[in-house]
Order: C-alpha cells, then structure tokens, then sequence
C-alpha cells in the first residue's frame, strides 16, 4: 500500500506553507519557495528517519489489507 499523506512544511524565510506528499520528503531533496524562490535543503537526517517511518506504516497497512482478503 502506497502511503499517501499531505505534510505542512513552511518557508523559513518568507513564512509560507506548502503542503507536500510525505514521500516528497528525501534526504537529498529541498524546498522550494513558489513566493519567495529561497531554496531549503531538508534535514538529511530527519528524512531518512521520516521514510523508514513512511516504510514501516506502508507494512502495517499491508497487513491489515491481508485481512480484508
Ligand atoms: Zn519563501
């Protein structure tokens, strides 16, 4: 099952939010600002963590699909 989830990231400089899929959020990707046009590289780190987290919940909804057959 492919998770699909909007996540709210804002522009640190200009302040403006952006909704973008989860899935969106790499650790080699970055933001950026349609209002502003600065350029936010995400935290590589905190991505990684984010898509193993992303892995695990795609999992846990295979297994209650399991169910439904
Ligand atoms: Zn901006």
């Amino acid at each position: 099952m492919e998770l699909f989830v909007l996540i709210k990231l804002r522009c640190p400089k200009c302040k403006k939010e952006f909704s973008m899929n989860i899935k969106k959020f790499v650790p080699t990707g970055s933001l950026s600002c349609f209002g502003c046009g600065t350029v936010t590289p995400f935290d590589e780190d905190k991505a990684r963590k984010v898509q193993d987290e992303v892995r695990d919940l795609e999992r846990q909804i295979d297994d209650i699909q399991e169910r439904f057959y």
